[in-house]
């Protein structure tokens, strides 16, 4: 049987307002960006787990949790059954080593002033887990895995000496050499040229399989998230509207909102149940989302003054499909 590899439990992350115009403003009350407001997955082991939704929909908040570069406001993340909230520096620090991210943007996350081996060398070095030898070995054995050969050809190179997809594969050597369980993606090709964007994709779902790896796989595109993951979230305005199978989501959508970002996407498979629906306008400011239902004031299925009082809880509708939405109570 598949294990659960990562809990969340009601996570939430409040930014509070310090200074700015806004808070000027309304400097009477506490105001804060909720960014992420109680949400509730599991992901198993070797899972491809997507999470989808506009910007400003918390996706990138909550995957920078996961790994704790972001302390949460408040509920808990299981990591094998143990709360990595709760965690001092010390007890999570081996555990570092074991969740791992890949940054959007490759050229900002790798340092410009260290060569190609020293930034794959650096984990290794910091969590004091090879020496010597070892260290080369292992890089070089990363930079096959990834696919960057002959390595010796990289070792010495810097950043800006690489391509964007080159880029790429660098920051994903980076997160596989302390060979961990678990990855967040953030975004991972969407700075990339269209035509490498396949490759990296691939590569990615090579290395799940082949090194055992469960993945957030965070992303505003829906289409891609369905042939690549196993299961996806919809997050809108740091709430979870709709989690089910790929599969069964893109073929049986349920909440407006899923219905609605479906819609904007070209699906070739004519069993598919498209939407006529469009949203419009821009997500609102999560500093004062809408009350009730998030999504009513943008809601094509909106049913009445209960979309806007009272906030509808993420139900089981299908097997392992969950849905956030009055029309299902
Ligand atoms: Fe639309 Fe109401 Fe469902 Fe929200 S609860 S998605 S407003 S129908």
């Amino acid at each position: 049987m598949t294990e659960t590899i990562l809990k969340v439990e009601k996570l939430k992350k409040w930014f509070p307002i310090t200074r700015g115009l806004l808070r000027s403003l309304f400097s009477r009350r506490e105001l804060y960006v909720r960014a992420v407001d109680e949400i509730d997955f599991e992901i198993k082991e070797r899972e491809i787990f997507g999470l989808v939704g506009e910007s400003g929909s918390g996706k990138t908040t909550t995957g920078r949790m996961l790994v704790r570069l972001i302390e949460p406001t408040s509920g808990k993340i299981l990591y094998r059954g143990k709360d990595i909230v709760s965690m001092s520096d010390e007890e999570f620090k081996p555990l570092r080593k074991k969740l791992q991210m890949i940054f959007q943007d490759p050229y900002e996350s790798l340092n410009p002033k260290m060569t190609v081996f020293d930034i794959l060398a650096e984990p290794l070095r910091v969590q004091n887990v090879a020496h010597g030898d070892e260290i080369y070995e292992r890089v070089c054995k990363i930079l096959e895995d990834v696919e960057l050969t002959p390595p010796q050809e990289f070792l010495q190179r810097y950043p800006h000496e690489l391509s964007g997809g080159q880029r790429q594969r660098v920051a994903t050597g980076r997160a596989l050499i302390l060979n961990p369980e678990f990855i967040v993606a953030d975004e991972p090709v969407s700075m990339l040229d269209v035509s490498i964007r396949a490759e990296v994709l691939n590569l990615m779902l090579q290395l799940s399989e082949t090194h055992g790896i469960a993945f957030l796989y965070i992303t505003h595109d829906l289409a891609l998230a369905r042939h690549l993951c196993d299961t996806i979230a919809v997050m809108y305005l740091g709430k979870i509207m709709e989690l089910a199978s790929a599969d069964s989501l893109i073929k049986e959508p349920l909440h407006p909102y899923t219905k609605a970002l479906l819609a904007a996407v070209p699906v070739p498979d004519p069993t598919s149940k498209r939407a006529e629906v469009t949203i419009k306008g821009e997500i609102p400011s999560p500093v004062n989302p809408p009350s009730g239902c998030r999504f009513h004031t943008r809601c094509p299925q909106f049913i009445g003054e209960i979309c806007k009082k009272e906030t509808p809880s993420l139900v089981e509708i299908g097997s392992h499909h969950y849905v956030a939405c009055h029309l299902y109570r």
